[in-house]
């Protein structure tokens, strides 16, 4: 049966990259249908009950500055903030957030389902309906058919899903969840390369059978840190502290004993696992000479007794998990409600898809997500945003958008994926940057919110409140640069609490905010000078971009200079062998990843300076 609405997109999957794209279509006025297995599981964490961190804190925030929900959905489900890096450099600070996993689903699907121009149906997709090269539609389990200019895969670790525990294993998406097979045989067939990764979760524990006494606890910041640009501290529930246990050498005996019959290392997992989560009896091989590993104990709601034992994921038989566990402080009666597990799925190389996240082969198809190889929701709902925008943008007859390496983390983890693919599952850290002084989380607003609102993703409130921020940002710079203190007067007077040697002569608000020495808050308690800007994001934006412009405007410089190549174009049809004086190696690379600019040619490994030089000259030429 043919289902009578057409669409302009689809979006397979309602985990973080489904729900992204389908709003992200949605909001740009695209007729959207989101075809996922379980509408009660839209916006589901399979693993850990946290958002953000080191990296993937700066890709929640370029997501929501593009009007996306994650940011949004944390800060009603978050009961734990906190800053990661806080001592440090703006560059490298990050918002962490622990979640409610019923709140936070909760508030995903909310948004969901208020969303204009967006239908939900809960059914599988088995197969995709192409037609010369193009994907016209998809077909569901019962035999439904949906046609649409554009579809968005977003199958997560569902696609020929295998859960692995001890030398057991069955199919499956993820614990509880069916896996997606007739799907994942229907891609097999396609040309795309494909692969197999693996990843794992730790046993989840009754909180009840936990003994807390001696146990550490770890409380959030306070006041809490806020997720999105337009949230406020009263989106947050009720806030809770976190605990931190360790594993021991007793732990670490009773895991080794249990190797022989562990999945990873009798060869049933033939998958990679990700280097930077590793499994607990990953961690004891790699870092043999450690007697103890940290745990941290996070709860995973404020209506729930189960916690979530970060630290010590693993596929390990049942009777060893059992064993090890009650083996950490704290943890001697502890009752597993669900055992730790691992799964193996298909992934497809990244570097078969366009920066617009559409597929190579065949065209009006986007992946987004775990499908192409990152591990993470953050990495996953900001290629879901960028896949549903490129998908509704090409429904549109428009042209496609990507941010690039120098304007988001995100144009980082496009870029990374499609020019180098990737053998591990892949995760989002600031070292990938280049330009970390530029891609803050404190700054996504300002780098991507104007250019979301001209493609239609930011909707009015979001664009006011935007508005207000820079408008605010600019009138007190206004100030600061026009604003003195004079030597010897009452305010030098005041700031010699915070300066080593007295003012000599007149200063200029804005070069004493410059100072090591001083910061907004402490120049604005002098009376006469503040008491400045009451909102605190406004004052943080004030203060960095007065103490690092320096630095900025030098990085400013680097990208003005990469940028005269960064973006010519490369022809699709291009014969890498036309180009004289390119070596075999690095022709043959060339030709196998079709890279899109020179910019992305100049950084797939092995395509040297001179080789690129040679490529402009060849360009030159052709035009
Ligand atoms: P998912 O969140 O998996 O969502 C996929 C969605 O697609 C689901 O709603 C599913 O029902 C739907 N779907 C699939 N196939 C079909 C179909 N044919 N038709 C209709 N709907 C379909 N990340 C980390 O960062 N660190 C970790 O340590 C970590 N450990 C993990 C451990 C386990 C056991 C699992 C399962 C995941 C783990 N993750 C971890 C990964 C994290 O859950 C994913 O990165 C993230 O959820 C990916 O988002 P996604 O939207 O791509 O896919």
């Amino acid at each position: 049966m043919r289902f009578a609405e057409q669409f302009d997109v689809i979006v397979i999957g309602g985990g973080h990259a489904g729900t992204e794209a389908a709003l992200a279509a949605a909001r740009m006025g695209s007729s959207t249908l989101l075809l996922t297995h379980n509408i009660e599981t839209l916006g589901q964490m399979s693993c850990n009950p946290a958002i953000g961190g080191i990296g993937k804190g700066h890709l929640v925030k370029e997501v929501d500055a593009l009007g996306g929900i994650m940011a949004r959905a944390i800060d009603k489900g978050g009961i734990q903030f906190r800053t990661l890096n806080a001592s440090k450099g703006p560059a490298v600070r990050a918002t962490r957030a622990q979640a409610d996993r019923a709140l936070y689903k909760a508030a995903v699907r909310e948004a969901l389902e208020n969303q204009p121009n967006l239908k939900i149906f809960q059914q599988a997709a088995d197969d995709l309906i192409i037609e010369n090269d193009r994907v016209v539609g998809v077909k569901t389990q019962m035999g439904l058919d949906f046609s649409a200019k554009t579809v968005v895969l977003t199958t997560g670790t569902f696609l020929g899903g295998v859960i692995h525990i001890g030398m057991q294993n069955q199919s499956g998406g993820r614990a509880g969840d069916p896996p997606s097979i007739a799907l994942a045989d229907r891609l097999r067939e396609l040309p795309f390369r494909v692969d197999r990764l693996k990843t794992g979760t730790p046993p989840r524990i009754d909180a009840k059978s936990i003994n807390f006494e001696g146990l550490e606890a770890q409380p959030g910041d306070y006041p809490t840190p806020v997720f999105s640009f337009t949230g406020s501290r009263q989106d947050h529930p009720k806030q809770i502290d976190c605990w931190i246990t360790h594993t021991n050498n007793q732990t670490h005996d009773v895991i080794r004993s249990g190797l022989d019959r562990s999945p990873m290392y009798s060869g049933n997992i033939e998958g990679i696992g990700p280097r930077y989560c590793p499994s607990i009896e990953d961690k004891i091989m790699r870092f043999a000479d450690k007697s103890s590993h940290q745990i941290f104990i996070e709860p995973e709601g404020l209506n729930t007794h189960e916690v979530y034992p970060n630290g010590i994921s693993t596929s390990l038989p049942f009777d060893v998990q059992l064993a090890f566990v009650r083996s950490i402080k704290g943890f001697e009666n502890a009752f597993i409600t669900r055992p730790g597990y691992a799964i193996e799925y298909d992934f497809f190389d990244p570097r078969d898809l366009k920066r617009s996240l559409e597929t190579k082969f065949i065209n009006g198809l986007f992946f987004a997500g775990q499908i192409n190889g990152t591990t993470g929701y953050e990495e996953a709902a900001a290629q879901g945003l960028l896949a549903g925008l490129n998908a509704s943008l090409q429904a549109q007859e428009k042209e496609a958008w990507s941010p690039r390496r120098d304007e988001a983390y995100m144009g980082v983890l496009v870029d990374d994926l499609i020019t180098s693919g990737t053998k591990e599952p892949y995760r989002m850290f600031t070292s990938r940057a280049e330009y970390r002084l530029l891609l803050r989380e404190d700054n996504a607003d300002a780098r991507l919110t104007e250019t979301g609102r001209k493609l239609g993703l930011v909707d009015d409130h979001r664009w006011s409140v935007f508005s207000d921020k820079m408008e605010a940002i600019a009138a007190e710079n206004t100030r600061l640069n026009k604003s003195f203190v004079q030597a010897g007067s009452s305010q030098a007077k005041a700031l010699d609490q915070f300066i080593e040697k007295p003012l000599s002569r007149e200063a200029r608000l804005m070069d004493l905010l410059k100072r090591p020495e001083l910061d907004y808050q402490k120049l604005m308690s002098v009376e006469g000078v503040g008491p400045g800007v009451k909102d605190e994001q406004v004052a943080l934006q004030v203060e960095v971009q007065a103490k690092y412009a320096g630095y900025i405007s030098r990085q400013q410089d680097e990208i003005n200079r990469s940028l005269r190549y960064e973006n010519a174009p490369l022809p699709v049809d291009l014969d890498y062998s036309d180009i004289n004086g390119l070596s075999a190696e690095v022709m043959q690379k060339l030709q196998d990843s079709r890279p899109e600019t020179v910019g992305q040619a100049s950084r797939i490994s092995g395509v040297t300076p001179a080789a690129i030089s040679l490529m402009l000259v060849y360009l030159k030429k052709r035009n």
